[in-house]
């Protein structure tokens, strides 16, 4: 079977290199054993993203030594498509309309999932028809979930598994104002374009069983999953957005791209000690058993300050 990768940022600011991050352990994995990489902009959300955005990454990438074979369209083109997949879903009588309010949702007392979104109770699971006609905002629509374990291997964080039901609850499929939501697209756009290995942030771990979920389901193999850890400072502080000199706008005027990969790789342990390397280099010596946990500290960040 043939070996394909994606990268699928979302076009709403500068690379930051926890991207950068990303996009090289998911380009490394399959180049190293000659598979294809595929790119697609995840732009769902047109307030915060943009075409110029899109086009920055595209030559950021480029800068990096990171080609593609192809670029999927963009999830805001795909609308149409995500539809027919919804239709499926609602054919299997598995989605309902929900019309708790966010104020709703966010007062019941219910656990909450890493992400900051809550473990939906059912509210809305068994309306009758009559209920159902009783209400006046628009709803979103969810899926129902099995009370049913799922189980991967992840290639980065080992076994997880998450029973989807009581650890996640139906979930949205289809907002209120007719965007289809992320774990619809990605499944969808993953499937089309025969995706087999899917390399990300582990902040988006528990999104693997809803997406393996909707796969099976949507008639769609299950991709290989790495999930990757987050990059922190050597004091264990979390890099984010607002490093912006860890922006590629800023760190390109400063350094190389080899010593942005080379900074990498050591903290990921890929080379033993930091020194300047291309991604076609780092390619030839990759390996996915010392990539593991949560948090990787950057041991080497100063050479980047
Ligand atoms: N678009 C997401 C991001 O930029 C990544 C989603 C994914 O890789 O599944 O964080």
């Amino acid at each position: 079977m043939s070996l394909v990768g994606r990268f699928a940022p979302t076009p709403s600011g500068r690379m930051h290199l926890g991207n950068v991050f990303a996009a090289l352990i998911s380009w490394a994995s399959v180049r190293s054993r000659g598979g294809e990489w595929v790119l697609r902009m995840e732009d769902l959300d047109t307030q915060r993203t943009s075409a110029a955005y899109a086009q920055t990454l595209r030559e950021d990438l480029q800068w990096l030594g990171l080609d593609w074979d192809r670029e999927t369209p963009a999830q805001s083109t795909r609308s149409a498509v995500y539809q027919r997949y919804f239709h499926r879903l609602e054919a299997l009588g598995l989605l309902y309309p929900c019309y708790c309010t966010r104020s709703q949702l966010h007062s019941v007392n219910a656990p909450h999932l890493s992400d900051g979104t809550y473990i939906y109770p059912g509210t809305c699971r068994d309306l009758s028809p009559e209920q159902r006609a009783a209400q006046t905002r628009p709803p979103a629509w969810r899926i129902r979930t099995p009370d049913q374990t799922i189980s991967l291997e992840d290639l980065a964080q080992g076994q997880f598994q998450e029973n989807l039901l009581r650890q996640c609850g139906d979930f949205v499929v289809r907002r209120a104002d007719g965007v289809y939501v992320y774990q619809l697209a990605v499944t969808v756009d993953d499937g089309e374009s025969g995706v087999t290995e899917v390399v990300r942030g582990v902040d988006l771990l528990s999104s693997a069983p809803r997406q393996m979920y909707l796969q099976t389901l949507l008639g769609f193999p299950h991709p290989a999953y790495g999930h990757i850890p987050l990059l922190v400072a050597p004091d264990g502080r979390r890099l984010s957005k607002r490093d912006a000199d860890l922006d590629l706008g800023a760190l390109r005027q400063r350094v190389s791209s080899e010593e942005v990969i080379g900074v990498l790789a050591a903290a990921a342990g890929l080379i033993p000690k930091y020194t300047p390397l291309s991604a076609q280099e780092l390619a030839s010596q990759f390996a996915w058993g010392r990539i593991h946990g949560c948090q990787l500290p950057i041991t080497e960040l100063q050479r980047l300050l």
